[in-house]
């Protein structure tokens, strides 16, 4: 059977480096077995799901080099649910329940208090026909749970029911179905909760692997009786850490910063955050990797650790630069020919440069060094003056080249007897401005003669 995994977020905001990670594992683990990858938009809660949130999120994917095999929506697939929900009242379990929220906090408050645990008690079990037509005469409306197979014959005296699964990141995994609730699946309004439609819909798309953050670790003891209890063999789970924020608390839909569209409009490269949300928390070393390809070689999901991971925005910055710096210049042309870099120079600009930004947007001023001249003028002193112009007058005849630079400065240490930083250093000034920057032996073929001399002070 062809792979198939799915990334299922729900449409009601931004995706932040956290959902990214979700997302890599999945079309990581897609590209290692030749897989599919679904983007499935859990969108069952009309309230808050909005479709301008699933644009955003497809564009976020594509930013990340993530192209989905198919989209889907949940909002779409209802009937499928309603046909799923007639299936378990047939099988008889799936009841109708009818506390308020309220009535069911003061039975959980009740049980604690004789020491069982707050799980629900099934009482609406209980309920003969006449009561539950006296609730509907009343304007209630029902909501659906499901009944966890969890007993022997009585399911009033639950009985120890461990549902063990192989974890593909955590290895074996157990989730004792007494200690639950019976889930809500339908509400009172006839709308679905995440749990059935996400189980109808791993079913109908025949997806073999759930891989998601480790928050949903007993939802799947859950979902894997639900699997069984719709005639279907589950698929294969794994469950990665979380990525907590450097101070520790979870990230959110609403912590903007650390959005991919955040981080994207921050001027950083793609490979950078999926290098840093797939790597963090693993053994792997967190380096920055060029290409998915290559980082689909280095993936292991069963290499993820088990407990949260901090992230630190300030090692995305590392590994921006660290990836800049080798980056060939075809592969950022258009972007930087889109920052006013272009003509025959912006090649070897960028070769140059690269090593000196962290961000491809740093090259700018770079660029505006080579063609205006230093943007603040560097203070040099009347001795540094002297000799910066001394050291002009010297300089060879074009045509120029990457051999220039340490021609001039031999000739230059030959007239004047200076070495190290105090020949080079009033040079780097005269021609920059700054002290500190891409190498000379580099700009000075791009300045030119001409270029060059502008700078004599
Ligand atoms: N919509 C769910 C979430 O975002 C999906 C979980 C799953 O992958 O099953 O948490």
């Amino acid at each position: 059977m062809t792979v198939t995994v799915r990334f299922a977020p729900s449409p009601t905001g931004h995706i932040h480096i956290g959902n990214a990670r979700t997302a890599l594992f999945n079309w990581l683990f897609a590209m290692k077995h030749g897989g599919r990858f679904i983007q499935r938009f859990d969108d069952t809660d009309f309230a808050r799901s909005r479709q301008e949130y699933a644009d955003a999120i497809l564009y976020d994917l594509h930013w990340l080099g993530i192209f989905p095999d198919a989209i889907r929506y949940q909002s779409r697939r209802i009937e499928n649910y309603d046909a799923a929900v007639e299936r378990l009242k047939e099988a008889g379990v799936l009841y109708a329940c009818y506390e308020t929220p309220e009535e069911l906090d003061l039975r959980r408050k009740v049980r604690r208090t004789r020491g069982l645990p707050p799980v629900y008690g099934r009482e609406a079990l209980k309920l003969t026909a006449d009561e539950k037509a006296a609730f509907e005469a009343d304007g209630r409306r029902p909501h659906w749970r499901f009944l966890l197979p969890n007993f022997d014959t009585d399911p009033f005296e639950p009985q120890r029911t461990d549902i063990v699964w192989t974890d593909v990141v955590r290895g074996e995994e157990t989730v004792d179905l007494a200690s639950l609730s019976d889930p809500v699946l339908v509400r009172e309004d006839g709308t679905y909760l995440y749990t059935l439609p996400s189980v109808v819909d791993d079913i109908d798309m025949e997806v073999t692997h759930v891989i998601r953050g480790d928050d949903h670790v007993t939802n799947t003891g859950v979902q894997i009786a639900l699997f069984k209890a719709l005639g279907a063999e589950p698929p294969a789970f794994g469950h990665h850490n979380l990525l907590t924020t450097s101070s520790g608390e979870g990230l959110s839909k609403r912590s903007g910063a650390l959005s991919i569209a955040g981080l994207r409009e921050s001027g950083l490269e793609p490979m950078a955050v999926v290098s840093l949300a797939v790597l963090i928390g693993t053994s792997e070393n967190v380096s920055a990797v060029a290409s998915m390809a290559e980082l689909a070689e280095r993936f292991d999901p069963a290499a993820t650790s088990k407990s949260a991971s901090k992230f630190d925005p300030d090692e995305l910055i590392v590994l921006n630069r660290a990836l800049l710096h080798e980056t060939p210049f075809s592969e950022v042309q258009d972007r930087l020919s889109a920052l006013g870099i272009s003509g025959e120079k912006a090649e070897p600009f960028w070769l140059a440069v690269r090593g000196n930004v962290e961000k491809l947007s740093d090259s700018v001023a770079w660029w505006k060094v080579l063609k205006s001249g230093p943007q603040e003028p560097a203070e040099l002193s009347d001795e540094d003056k002297d000799y910066v112009r001394a050291a002009f007058d010297i300089l060879p005849e074009e045509p120029w080249d990457a051999s220039t630079w340490k021609a001039w400065t031999d000739a230059v240490r030959k007239e004047t007897g200076r070495k190290g930083k105090a020949l080079f250093m009033p040079l780097r000034l005269a021609l920059t401005g700054l002290a500190a920057g891409p190498e000379l032996a580099d700009l000075l073929p791009l300045l030119g003669r001409e270029g060059t001399l502008a700078r004599q002070p």
